[in-house]
């Protein structure tokens, strides 16, 4: 045999797959691993894990179909736990190993580590279903120490041509953040489009129930399955948010509802991530839609800005801040994780319905991970390792190189380069954003006492804690402004009440 092609559980790229290109059928071959390591390195969601491997069983189904040689080596077929060991065992006669470019420094690391042992040379080719290649963005980053979203969307908007009119954006402005990110009222959202769903066949079934036979103690549920698996499905799922959920996106993007996990969401990150979809695809069709008047610009845009924006910009970071990235914890932080992140068993009405929706589904939208648990994590001084593992093990669209700086970076604020202050809130803001308050045994408007918000609490303690560090930093001016019109008694209490919810947040 003479190269051994590689190819790992989110690398299900469409045909023509970018790594096959030189691929000699009569001399090279395929290998696909299912390792069982990739569902236990993290407590997987048992969605997350059934989603990878039907999507896998669904890709390998087609490359036989078209002829090629792949060794398939499944759960539970194979001794080895770990993906670098099978590789060591399936190496055999290879002369060279290759890849597309791993999306998790860890899988990397360990792959380059198996071939090293081997004695075999190790290809790895960049992955080009990104807008930004990791070198641009490096050479875009240069030495900067703090990175921002918004210099780099206008860079990709105007190099890749997109919503451009000449030098400058469709519409006469960058975003359209005042339009778009309202809350429903107190009426909530009324009728909401249905979301697809793509009703497990046989071979979904079947991974399915391996992952319900290999991992019966592991969270999350997988009745709900209805993932899209392939690529012709990625599209239809795609071609129905177009249709019926972008004209709303911009505006309902922030917002939240009891009982309503999806809203106007797109619900095409799983299917991006592995690489079923491309992001040109997704782009063009909304460019499209907005051209042809089916949907606002300001959609677009706030669409648009979310997968050439904030997707190319996190998968950028992560490839130039790993490995410090993975353990950044700027404010020492160490309190553990509470127990009810895995149950969703807790009073706080707003924490038990996003993690419920999560462990239902395997999915809750930005502003639930970033405001909801991202918020109370960052507040409650939680230890942003044992964070990062719990966001990467619980959502059906979690891989390392997205999850990462969106959690350490944007949430909690472990690592500072990307977000120019803390995304920190107190409960007015879920209030304002969500009906979440109103059937919650805490009020959002209450610092102290026994109906006390605790992320009212845990917001004015994480300020006066912290007060010295953002009395530098301009755009913290008017909380420390809030903070320092409460008396000193007031937030003695605050302090108390804050020590006092530290000593249990089990008990929240
Ligand atoms: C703490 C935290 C952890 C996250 N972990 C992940 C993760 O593991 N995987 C993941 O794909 N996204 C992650 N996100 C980003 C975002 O929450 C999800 O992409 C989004 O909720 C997926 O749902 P959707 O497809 O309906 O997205 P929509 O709201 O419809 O947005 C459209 C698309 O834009 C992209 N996108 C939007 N925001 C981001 C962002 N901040 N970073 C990267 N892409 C973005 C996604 O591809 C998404 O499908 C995380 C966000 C936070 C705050
Ligand atoms: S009162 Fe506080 S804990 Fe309860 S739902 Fe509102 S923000 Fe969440």
């Amino acid at each position: 045999m003479n190269r051994l092609f590689l190819i790992l559980g989110d690398q299900l790229h469409p045909d023509p797959h970018p790594l096959l290109v030189d691929f000699d059928p009569a001399h090279d071959r395929l290998l696909m691993v299912e390792a069982s390591e990739e569902s236990t390195h993290v407590w997987s969601h048992q969605a997350r894990s059934a989603l990878f491997l039907a999507a896998m069983r669904h890709r390998a189904a087609a490359f036989r179909a078209a002829g090629l040689p792949l060794t398939y080596r499944q759960l539970g077929e194979h001794p080895q736990a770990s993906l670098s060991a099978t590789l060591c065992a399936e190496i055999g006669s290879t002369r060279q190993v290759v890849m597309l470019e791993a999306g998790d420094y860890r899988l990397q690391q360990a792959i380059q580590s198996a071939c090293t042992a081997a004695g075999v040379a190790l290809e790895n080719r960049p992955d080009p279903h990104f807008l930004c290649a990791q070198g641009e963005f490096n050479a875009w980053a240069g030495d900067k120490t703090n990175l921002r979203l918004e210099f780099f969307y206008r860079w990709q908007r105007k190099r890749h041509g997109i919503l451009m009119a000449g030098d400058t954006p469709v519409g006469g402005q960058w975003n359209f953040d005042a339009d778009n990110r309202q809350s429903f009222g107190r009426q909530g959202p009324g009728l909401l489009p249905p979301p697809p769903h793509f009703a497990p066949d046989a071979l979904t079934r079947s991974a399915i129930a391996d992952v319900e036979r290999h991992f019966p103690e592991h969270p999350g549920r997988t009745a709900h399955f209805g993932w899209p698996v392939t690529t012709a499905q990625a599209h239809t799922a795609l071609d129905d948010f177009i249709t019926h959920r972008l004209p709303e996106f911009g505006r309902w993007q922030d917002a939240m509802w009891s009982g309503q996990p999806f809203l106007w969401h797109s619900l095409l990150s799983a299917a991006l991530n592995l690489k079923l979809l491309d992001p040109r695809t997704v782009i063009g069709a909304t460019v499209a839609a907005y051209e042809s008047g089916r949907v606002p610009l300001a959609a677009a845009e706030g669409f648009i800005r979310q997968i050439l924006g904030w997707r190319e910009f996190v998968r950028g970071v992560y490839g130039r801040q790993m490995p410090a990235l993975a353990e950044a914890n700027q404010y020492g932080h160490t309190t553990p994780l509470p127990g009810w992140f895995w149950t969703g068993h807790t009073h706080a009405a707003c924490l038990a319905a996003a993690i419920g929706q999560t462990l239902e589904h395997g999915y809750a939208h930005h502003i639930q991970r970033l405001m909801i648990t991202g918020n109370f994590a960052l507040l409650a001084g939680l230890q942003p390792r044992q964070v990062a593992d719990w966001y990467l093990a619980v959502y059906v669209d979690a891989v390392a190189w997205v999850e990462e700086p969106n959690t350490l970076g944007m949430a909690l604020n472990a690592w500072p380069g990307m977000t120019s202050k803390p995304y920190c809130a107190s409960g007015a803001y879920i209030d304002r954003m969500s009906d979440y308050c109103r059937g919650c045994r805490y009020n959002p408007k209450t610092r102290v006492g026994p109906g006390a918000c605790p992320f009212t609490t845990l917001y004015w303690d994480f300020l006066a804690r912290h007060r010295q560090r953002f009395a530098a930093n301009p755009r913290m001016a008017m909380p420390l402004k809030n903070l320092d019109r409460l008396s000193d008694t007031e937030l003695n209490a605050i302090r108390h009440q804050a020590a006092n919810l530290r000593a249990d947040f089990d008990g929240v």
